[in-house]
């Protein structure tokens, strides 16, 4: 059933890493604006890597570890929401991201990934 997911998927496509989110679909909305405020207003966003430690960016980019975040919500610049410096809006996308990876993996495959369990 996984290919038609990808319909468009040619054989001889370069295989780049690039998951989408796995917790939200690109469509210009903020995933805490959403979450914490339900303001699913469009706006600008960026690609905020869950696990940003040390080897997890990779490992975000390549399992869809993902989310998209208005400037407010994401960079030291941002909020005080904002995920990279608040903990707390930082674990909630974690858990969130670890729980929805983990409808489909267990623990131990998120564990080896990502190497702590934020759940
Ligand atoms: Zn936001
Ligand atoms: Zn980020």
């Amino acid at each position: 059933m996984a290919e038609l997911l990808f319909p468009k998927q040619g054989r001889k496509k370069k295989q780049r890493k690039h998951m989408k989110s796995i917790i939200q679909e690109k469509d210009g909305r903020c995933y805490l604006c959403m979450k914490l405020h339900a303001d699913y207003s469009v706006k600008y966003t960026e690609e905020h890597h869950v696990y940003f430690g040390c080897g997890q960016r990779a490992v975000s980019e390549a399992n869809g570890f993902k989310a998209y975040l208005c400037l407010e919500h994401h960079e030291h610049f941002g909020g005080p929401e904002a995920v990279h410096r608040n903990r707390e809006t930082c674990l909630i996308i974690q858990q969130d991201v670890q729980r929805r990876f983990e409808k489909t993996h267990t623990r131990e495959e998120f564990m080896a990934l990502i190497g702590r369990s934020y759940l």
